[in-house]
């Protein structure tokens, strides 16, 4: 599914569909199988009265299976995306709307080159990516914590996790 995104902002068309979390390879890498979670996802293209600055809105909402960095155990995580990309139509201007925004257009917005040939899936798998905890949790973990990890520890320690990660990769 690819669209010309300016366009698809211009015209202020909308896309929706459902997404299989396991065809997903991307955002598939380093977590368990089988994902047999789906993600509802939407697109809507405006154009923002004023500045003719031209968005897309991207929302998903589904659950992705990970791994527990408490317990180690398998976890659905329900993940929800729900951000606006301001369309920039050159790299020039694309660094121009950054520097003229310093702090960017807010939490929830980013802007991006405009891509004739958008593919809409790509997009919807970028932002979930995004949207990942870094160190995904239950609220309550089902069984017993692992030897040496007490029950309740505090958070895994995020170099702990960023060399478990490099390590992982030699
Ligand atoms: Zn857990």
């Amino acid at each position: 599914m690819v669209i010309d995104s300016i366009a698809f902002a211009r015209l202020g068309h909308e896309l929706s569909g459902t997404l299989q979390v396991g065809s997903c390879n991307r955002l598939g890498q380093g977590l368990p199988l089988p994902q047999p979670g789906t993600v509802v996802w939407s697109l809507a293209g405006r154009i923002e009265p004023g500045t003719g600055g031209a968005w897309l809105d991207v929302r998903a909402q589904g659950a992705v299976r990970v791994v527990c960095q408490r317990c180690l155990q398998p976890l659905d995580l329900e993940l929800r995306v729900s951000r606006s990309l301001g369309l920039a139509e050159s790299q020039a201007q694309l660094d121009a709307l950054d520097a003229l925004d310093a702090e960017g257009p807010g939490p929830d917005a980013e802007y991006m080159l405009a891509d004739p040939h958008l593919e809409v899936l790509d997009l919807i798998e970028d932002e979930l990516i995004l949207a990942m905890p870094f160190a995904p949790r239950h609220e309550q973990c089902p069984g017993p914590a692992p030897d040496g990890v007490p029950a309740g520890a505090p958070e895994a320690s995020p170099f702990a996790v960023l060399a478990a990660l490099k390590h992982g990769k030699h």
